[in-house]
Parts: structure tokens; sequence; C-alpha cells
């Protein structure tokens, strides 16, 4: 691959808000509703339970529109959070909504059901079966079959690409059925301000779905990306090179990724995520390096040099971090892919800070680009520890699994306030990783991680930003209180 000087391409910055601007502004927007009809409303509240029930339903509108601009494709709102952490939120936003949705109808019964709950259980099925709520009860319905599809969509009997239509179908299905539902029975919809707060949320997730079913696929075969080669690297592991125009327009930083579409297919539905695992230095070519998985990453082997390939990008927050300060890179096996793209790019900048990275893999084959990682020693202050699962005589590799003692090893001598850890690797290893840095005395903030998969991890830090990820909701709880209390 021909190089060019890194200062002769500009380095992006990320996109989007930072994580407390971007969760007050989304705060703000999932309560709106509940403001505008606490300040411009003229209907006289009814009782606390049933205004509670109110609360939820308007506030799980606005969460279920909120939901197509969480859907990780929108770099210029979640850039500088990742895409980990904006799927898991959007995970569990989804949660979230669909428990407000199936409380809402219940506190309209709640003053009912105290008294008489015989009583109570035929409003309900007066509701159920009434034909004035049944949008609502379609968007009740359709968002259980969204909610429960997503939670067994890594199944392997359902096509991922199935999975990707018919997720963007209903989930645009249900807002028109809820729209619909807030529309033709709210009292509080029924006034001008309400209204116009809906039609401007309609208006929002229509863009929103235009810039990415229209605009994005446009953009991802403008500029002309073809496939130059792949090669073996590691058993199962491809590496894949595209040249892409001379004066192509994409910047971006090491670690990022793309989400890239091979021909014959097109965008939007048939686009996987793959890291760069080169550096802007690289460009007009792309490297990555990527595992066979499944139905996409299996072809990989018999794909002509010259295929067309559409590519959008760069997404992710998964980069070097700026300052000086030392930094612990930890991989198992395909994960090595962000890494080489920062190492590159590290290079490339002359970086003279410390740089550990702990490199794990089943065994000695499966170790890729090690002999370029091995030569990026001769440039960077980087020291390498391979991890794997035999044992070779006359070998420097450390025996693994990987486990915590390996990690505190690579560490011996770095000081803990200053350093920062980046992780990407099979989910199991990140968990041991992450659990390993936090018994380290590293702050949850200094712990950075890429999943390849979007399943939620059982790590304790996945626990501490799923934690972190409820605070906006237990604010708009208190809202909701103070709203039915008013
Ligand atoms: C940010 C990010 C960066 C990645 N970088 C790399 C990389 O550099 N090298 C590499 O080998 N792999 C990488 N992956 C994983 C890669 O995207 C999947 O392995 C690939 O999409 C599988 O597609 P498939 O059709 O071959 O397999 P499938 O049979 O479709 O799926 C196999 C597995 O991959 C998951 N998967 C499939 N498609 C996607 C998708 N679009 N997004 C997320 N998960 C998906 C499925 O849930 C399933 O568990 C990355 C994933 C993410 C999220």
């Amino acid at each position: 691959m021909k190089t060019s000087k890194l200062n002769d391409r500009v380095l992006p910055k990320l996109p989007g808000l930072p994580g407390k601007a971007l969760a007050g502004a989304y705060i703000l927007v999932a309560l709106l509703p509940i403001l505008v009809v606490s300040i411009m409303g003229r209907i006289a509240p009814a009782s606390p339970l049933t205004e509670f029930g109110t609360a939820l339903g308007l506030t799980a509108t606005s969460l279920l529109f909120l939901q197509f601009l969480s859907s990780g494709r929108y770099e210029r709102i979640s850039g500088q959070v990742g895409l980990d952490r904006t799927m898991g939120f959007h995970r569990i936003a989804a949660l979230v909504l669909f428990g407000f949705v199936i409380l809402h109808p219940l506190f309209y019964v709640a003053d009912t059901l105290l008294i008489d709950p015989h009583a109570a259980w035929d409003r309900i099925w007066g509701m159920l079966s009434s034909s004035r709520l049944r949008t609502g009860l379609l968007a009740l319905v359709g968002l259980f079959v969204v909610v429960g599809f997503a939670t067994i969509r890594s199944s392997p009997f359902i096509r991922y690409e199935f999975w990707r239509v018919s997720h963007s179908t209903l989930a645009i299905v249900v807002a028109a059925f809820s729209l619909h539902h807030a529309l033709s029975v709210g009292a509080y919809s029924a006034e001008y301000p309400l209204r116009f707060v809906w039609f401007v949320f309609a208006f929002a997730a229509a863009v929103a779905i235009f810039l990415v079913y229209v605009v994005r696929p446009w953009r991802m075969w403008r500029e002309d990306w073809r496939v130059d080669r792949v090669t073996p690297l590691a058993p199962d592991v491809w590496e894949l090179v595209l040249r892409g125009p001379d004066a192509t327009r994409l910047r971006f930083k090491g670690g990022q990724f793309v989400w890239m579409t091979l021909s014959p297919h097109r965008p939007p539905f048939h686009d996987h995520p793959f890291s760069i695992a080169s550096a802007a230095t690289s460009l007009p070519w792309l490297r990555f390096v990527i595992q066979e998985a499944g139905d996409c990453t299996s072809g990989l082997g018999k794909i002509e040099p010259g295929t067309r390939v559409a590519i959008d990008g760069p997404h992710g927050s998964f980069v070097l971090p700026a300052g000086e300060g030392p930094v612990v890179m930890i991989a198992g096996g395909v994960g090595i892919a962000p890494f080489l793209g920062m190492l590159e790019e590290a290079a490339a900048l002359e970086e003279r800070r410390p740089i550990r990275l702990v490199y794990a893999a089943h065994n000695t084959k499966g170790l890729a680009s090690l002999t370029r990682l091995r030569e990026l020693q001769s440039e960077l202050d980087l020291v390498i520890y391979c991890v794997v699962e035999e044992e070779l005589p006359n070998s420097d590799n450390l025996v693994g699994p990987l486990g915590k003692q390996h990690i505190l090893d690579s560490l011996e001598g770095l000081q803990t306030e200053k350093l920062t850890a980046l992780v990407c690797g099979p989910p199991g290893m990140m968990e041991i990783a992450t659990d390993a840095l936090l018994a380290r005395g590293l702050s949850a903030g200094s712990i950075h991680y890429e999943r390849f998969d979007y399943a939620a991890g059982k790590g304790q830090l996945d626990r501490v930003r799923r934690t972190e990820a409820l605070f906006p909701f237990l604010i708009m709880v208190a809202a909701m209180i103070a709203f039915s209390l008013r």
C-alpha cells in the first residue's frame, strides 16, 4: 500500500455531543409533551393516577420517536459517545418505553382497581375491545413484536438482513399507530400546542428515515471503491484491501469503522460494520482484517479484485485518546483490527507515549498481522504481549487463555491515574479484561471498549454503564410524578 504523510490529511474531530449534553437533550425532548401540557395546556388535570397514566403514554410516544435517532447511524448526534453506548442505550430505552406503554392503560383503571378489581378488569377488557383504541392496541402489539424479535435477533435461524428490514419497517408502523392513537383519543393531544409537538416529532422521524434509507445509500455509492485484493491472514481470517478514488472525501481516525456493502448487494440493508485496520496515511487504500462469521464474511475468499464496494463512514469513537498518558490495548482475535489502525496512525504521528498491547488468540497462527505489529515496535514505544492457548518450545508467547494476571502483568510500571485502556475482542474476553482493569484501580471512564456484536455484556463495566443509562429514565419518572401531582 502506498503511503503519504499524515499531515497532508486532516484527521477529523469526532462529531456529536458529549455524553452529558446528549443525555440532557434526550431528557428534555422526552419530557417535551408533558412540559408543553403543564405550561400551555388548558384542560384541568384529572386524578393523579390518571394523570400519571397520561404522562406515561405521552413520554412513551416521545421515547419511541427518539429511538429513530438513537439507532447508532447519526454520527452528528452520537459520534462522541460511540456505537456501543448508543446501541446499549437504544436497547434499554426500548425496554423502558415498552414498560411505560404497558403501564399507560393500567394507570387509567388504577383508581377503580383500588375500590373494585372486578370493575377494573371490565374496564381493561372494554379498552382492549374498543374500536376507538384500536390503533393504540396495535401499537402495543407491534412494540411487543419489535422488542421480542430484537431479543432473539442473534439466534442462528434469523438472517441478519431479515431482522434489519423487519425491525425498521415495524418500528415505522408502530410509530404511525402511536401517533394516530395520540391524535385520535388523547385529550391533551387535541390541543394545538401538543398537536404541533407530535407533528414536529413525526417530521423529524421522517427526515431520519429519509437520511438513512435514501441519502446514505446514495452517498455510499457516490465514490468508486473497489476490492484491490483479498489474502488469507490466519485460519478463517482475511485481509481485505480496498482501493478508492485518489480524491476520496473519506477522513477518519485510526480505530474507526465503516459500514460496508459488497457487490452484488446494494445498501441499505446489506451493510456490515468493519474496523479500518489502516491509517489515513494509506488512503486511497483501506485495509480490513476480517474473520469469517456468517453469510457475508464466509464468502470473502471468493471475492474477485475489482468488485464494487459501498462504504459509509467513518463511524465510532474507539480511537487513540488525546494526550501523552500511557495506553494499554487489549485485543482478542480479530479484535486486533481497530488497534492496527490506531498503531499505524500513532506511528505516522510519531507518538512517543508508552503503549502496551496484549494480543490474545487461540494459537500462534491466529495472531494475525503480528509481523506488521513487530515492525511498528521500531517506530513506537510499544511492548507486545502475545497470549496463546498452546505451549510451544522456544516461544516468547504467554500461555493463555487470557486471564486477569496477564493484564495486571502488562500494566507493570505504568501509573494508573494517567492510564487509558482500550479493549476489543470476543465478549467473554472483554469481560475478563475490563473486570481486571477495574480491579487494578482504573476508573470506568478510562476504560473504552468496542464490541463486534450488539449483545449486552455481563462484565462489571457493562453493569456500570447500564446503571448510568437508567439515570435519564429515573429523572423522567420523577418529572411524570410531578406532572401528575400538579
Ligand atoms: C463496530 C464494529 C466493528 C467491527 N469490526 C470488525 C472487524 O474489523 N473485523 C471483523 O471480522 N468483524 C468486525 N465486526 C463484526 C462484523 O460486523 C460481523 O462479524 C459481520 O457483520 C458478520 O456478518 P456475516 O453476514 O458474515 O454473519 P452473520 O451470519 O450475518 O452474523 C454473524 C454474527 O455477526 C453479527 N452481525 C451480523 N451483522 C452485523 C451487523 N451489521 N452489525 C453487528 N453485528 C452483526 C450477528 O448478530 C451474528 O452474531 C465489527 C462489528 C462492529 C459492530
